[in-house]
């Protein structure tokens, strides 16, 4: 299902670019005025409940913490169950993780270990707000894999063209972009 011109355009005008946060040379894409805006909060979540009703999903996986208010959402609107992937040291049960380079130094993220298991080989849509280099996705995608389940399609909101991590996270699982900032 595709989404017009106009409702992409109202999704677009209601992020608002952070100038130099969190650090100097970083356009930050704030989404906490797309949440705030009730018309374009429903213009975003009434497309992705339309785009992947009939792709018969058994989990939404989001990551930690913007995918969350997404896929949560996103889960309860299709009728299934939501798993949170999140950094370390964040779950309370067993959890399998992955590493993951970031620009400077590592980061990890976790999933329990169970996350996925009332399903076999479960079909997974992975969420998160934004695709930057695409190291935090591609650890996330690994780690459904490693639980068991399948990454049936990425999904971001926004995807930050000009750093090619959705193309590489491409060669492994199909990804869907709703706005692309190139
Ligand atoms: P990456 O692993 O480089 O693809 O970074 C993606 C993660 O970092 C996501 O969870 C985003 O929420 C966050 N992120 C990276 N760059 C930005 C940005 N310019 N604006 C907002 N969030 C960002």
């Amino acid at each position: 299902m595709t989404l017009s011109s106009k409702d992409r355009e109202i999704i677009e005008n209601s992020i608002r670019d952070i100038k130099d946060f969190p650090k100097a040379g970083i356009v930050f894409k704030d989404i906490t005025t797309l949440l705030n805006d009730k018309e374009a909060y429903g213009v975003l979540m009434g497309h992705l409940h339309q785009k992947y009703k009939g792709c018969n999903l058994d989990y939404i996986a989001g990551i930690d913490a913007r995918g969350f208010i997404f896929g949560a959402a996103l889960a309860q609107m299709l009728g299934i169950g939501f798993v949170p992937i999140r950094k370390k040291g964040k779950l309370p049960y067993t959890t399998i993780s992955e590493k993951y380079a970031l620009e400077y130094g590592i980061d990890e993220i976790e999933v329990h270990i169970d996350a996925f298991s009332g399903i076999p080989n479960a079909k997974v849509l992975l969420i998160d707000d934004l695709i930057a280099t695409g190291g935090t996705a591609n650890a996330a995608a690994k780690l459904i894999k490693q639980a068991g389940a399948q990454c049936v399609e990425a999904c971001f909101i926004i995807e930050l063209s000009f750093l090619d991590g959705a193309k590489k996270l491409s060669e492994t699982s199909p990804v869907y972009s709703v706005v692309k900032v190139s």
